[in-house]
């Protein structure tokens, strides 16, 4: 165990003192944890290979899974990457810094320790002023992967990065509740069309608008069921988000899944399983059982993004044996929100009109 240091920081008035000193960690090569606008991130030093082996040994992340290097001026894309296509300087004038992440060819100074062994590299620009700070006091670049257990939910409170990371990494910086909640939309720009490998709050629309077609790996949604299948982004194809307790998505008519989910509950409670609902705010009221989330407004995606991860580790701290959730809208930011409650359901959904 080593010593976690822990500060906390207002993102309006950003303490320079101790941004310097994780600074100083990074590019010394330890881990330091900060928060993006997306989730908070693990980060170390893209550029030296021991640095961000030790993310993948805190994590547990296996080691084909590649890190997202994080920079602080588009110019710095040109460090990182070769071969830059017309395509990722529009979208880069278009949507940074913020959560969009291109996949785009690796150069030489990139160690494949960083990028999992492909010659591909994943870059971003974060917007959040904390995150900004630290890559620019690091005077490097950072790879920073979410700053969970590898397979658990992504942290979007400090607590939740002090729950996976105390004792394990150098520093931990306190910026409160990132506001976006679930993580960057990751674009592919190394194919003949540019395709979506992971939705996010930058919607297929977004990136449309900016280049025409774009594709959406059709790993987004379905399940893997065929073996040869091979996700583009290694890390989809890895379990991920699930909470302990068994979790089940009930989709169909709004007033049936009120109806199948509380039929559900009853059952699961005579049996004595302790049981929780994930609902939205409008139908929470409509559950007779013990443990019910209101996640957020379906008039408001971005409150159901934005609470979706803390409302999945709480399931945990309840040690809730069973949780039913309702389904949301796959189009928009709702794909990116079902994309991550599928993966946390192991692809587990019924329909409540069977
Ligand atoms: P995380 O940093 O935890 O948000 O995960 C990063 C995601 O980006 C994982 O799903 C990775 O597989 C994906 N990724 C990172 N680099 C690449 C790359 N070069 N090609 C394809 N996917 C990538
Ligand atoms: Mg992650």
């Amino acid at each position: 165990m080593m010593k976690t240091i822990i500060y906390t920081i207002d993102k309006d008035h950003i303490d320079m003192e101790k941004i310097r000193e994780a600074g100083r960690i990074l590019a010394d090569g330890g881990l330091v944890a900060f928060p993006t606008e997306t989730v908070y991130g693990l980060g170390a030093d893209a550029m030296d290979g021991e640095a961000s082996k030790k993310i993948y040994a805190a994590k547990g992340r296996p080691s084909d899974n590649p890190l997202i290097v994080h920079i602080c001026e588009t110019e710095d894309m040109a460090r990182v990457a070769r071969d830059i296509p017309e395509a990722a300087y529009k979208l880069a004038k278009a949507f940074w810094p913020g959560p969009l992440t291109m996949i785009l060819n690796k150069s030489e100074a990139v160690p494949l320790s960083t990028t999992g062994g492909l010659d591909t590299v994943a870059v971003r620009m974060p917007s959040h002023p904390i995150a900004r700070a630290v890559i620019a006091a690091s005077g490097t670049y950072i790879a920073a992967p979410s700053a969970n257990t590898s397979g658990r939910p992504s942290p979007t409170l400090a607590q939740h990065v002090i729950q996976d990371m105390d004792g394990k990494i150098d520093m931990i910086l306190d910026g409160g509740k990132v506001g976006i909640g679930i993580e960057s939309t990751i674009v592919d720009l190394t194919g003949e069309m540019p395709m979506i490998l992971r939705p996010g709050y930058i919607t297929r629309d977004m990136l449309t608008r900016v280049l025409g077609d774009v594709c959406v790996d059709k790993a987004i949604l379905s399940e893997n069921a065929d073996k040869n299948f091979r996700p583009k982004a290694p890390g989809m194809k890895y379990k991920h988000y699930a909470p302990k307790g068994d979790l089940t998505i009930v989709e169909g008519a709004p007033d049936q899944v009120v109806l199948k989910i509380n039929q559900l509950c009853a059952r699961a409670e005579a049996e004595h399983k302790s049981v929780a609902v994930i609902a939205a705010r409008e139908s929470a009221g409509k559950y007779r059982c013990r443990h019910v989330f209101a996640i957020g407004s379906r008039r408001d995606e971005e409150s159901i993004a934005a609470n979706l991860f803390a409302v999945l580790r709480e399931m945990d701290e309840l040690h809730v044996d069973v949780i039913y959730s309702e389904s949301y809208y796959d189009d928009g930011l709702g794909q990116a929100v079902m994309n991550r409650l599928l993966k946390a359901a192991g692809h587990h959904v019924i329909n409540a009109d069977d």
